[in-house]
């Protein structure tokens, strides 16, 4: 089987090094599988995302030398790898969901809907819903004046998906509790729609991220089973945090690629400092992409099951 994996940033800020941690390792294992690796712009939340941090993205990425193979530039078999370019994708998919009785509309009040437009990062509030709107009847749907959101009807059982690191993984979803929001009332498709329906049209065989994203991971390949799509295999990588344990955010200065480049750091020490926190190498030094990609010892990593790794700089 060829490899297929992505990096799919949200372009909300710009990168820093717990961004630059995943597309690095998800670049570095593609190059030594001889697999293709698809940037994927994922910027439908359009209040946080701008396009000067897209472009900044890009910057970042070719300054370390990160290749890519489909990007923003191109069009595919798949069409766009830019979120905001597919929502017709995106519309089919949901009105033919719609038809097989796969989603309903929710009526309730904002305050009961959580943010759904931006990947549900761990120690993020997510309210558990209780599935009132389910069993509303089609009289009662027809009464309701505000537009709906809506959510997945979730079948009650256990879905299992498989991780590099922590083999497979086994998840009970709820009928109700787990019936997740994918499209907005206001039109916009969640996170959860777009990035399972494209890791499933896009072929992705990896999938490398965060595993604050772990909890949604059930809930993208049950709708990719639904869809019909293979999911992939899963490589859920510990956050980096700084000294005090806290995830490195886009909020956080002063640790952005273009602020370690300011500082005269080359892609190599950075390089060098990621490959050693993934305890590839036991000494932190500068290390070149073609060493990486020639002596790195990915499968044997200890590390990368760790929940987090302490970044020793500040
Ligand atoms: N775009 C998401 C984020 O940057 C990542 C989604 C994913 O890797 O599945 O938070
Ligand atoms: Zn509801």
């Amino acid at each position: 089987m060829k490899v297929r994996t992505r990096f799919a940033p949200s372009p909300t800020g710009r990168m820093h090094l717990g961004n630059l941690w995943i597309a690095f390792l998800n670049w570095l294992w593609t190059r030594q599988q001889g697999g293709t690796i698809i940037l994927r712009m994922e910027d439908i939340d359009k209040d946080r995302c701008h396009p000067s941090y897209a472009k900044g993205i890009l910057e970042d990425l070719a300054w370390m030398g990160l290749d890519y193979d489909e990007g923003p530039e191109g069009t595919y078999a798949y069409g766009s790898t830019v979120q905001s370019r597919r929502y017709d994708i995106y519309g089919k998919i949901l009105s033919e969901m719609e038809k097989k009785g796969h989603i309903y509309p929710c009526y309730c009040s904002r305050s009961r809907i959580h943010q759904v437009l931006s990947a549900p990062h761990e120690g993020e509030n997510r309210p558990v819903y209780d599935g009132h709107c389910r069993n509303l009847s089609a009289e009662e749907r027809k009464a309701m004046t505000k537009p709906p959101c809506w959510r997945v009807a979730m079948e009650e059982g256990n879905t299992t998906f498989s991780d590099l690191f922590f083999g497979n993984v086994t998840r009970h979803l709820k009928k109700g509790a787990d019936d997740f929001v994918i499209r907005r009332a206001d039109g916009l498709v969640a996170y959860q729609l777009a990035v399972s329906i494209d890791d499933g049209a896009m072929g992705v065989t990896h999938v490398f991220r965060g595993n604050d994203l772990l909890d949604s991971t059930p809930y993208q390949v049950f709708l990719m089973e639904k869809l019909g799509y293979q999911p992939p295999v899963y490589g859920h990588l510990p956050l980096l945090t700084d000294k005090k344990g806290i995830r490195l955010s886009k909020r956080q200065r002063g640790i952005t690629i273009e602020e370690l480049r300011n500082r005269g750091y080359s892609p190599e020490d950075l390089m060098g400092l990621l490959l050693h926190l993934a305890g590839g190498f036991p000494d932190m030094r500068p290390v070149t992409r073609k060493e990486a990609v020639e002596n790195f010892p990915f499968e044997k990593l200890k590390n990368l099951k760790q929940k987090h790794i302490v970044l020793p700089v500040s």
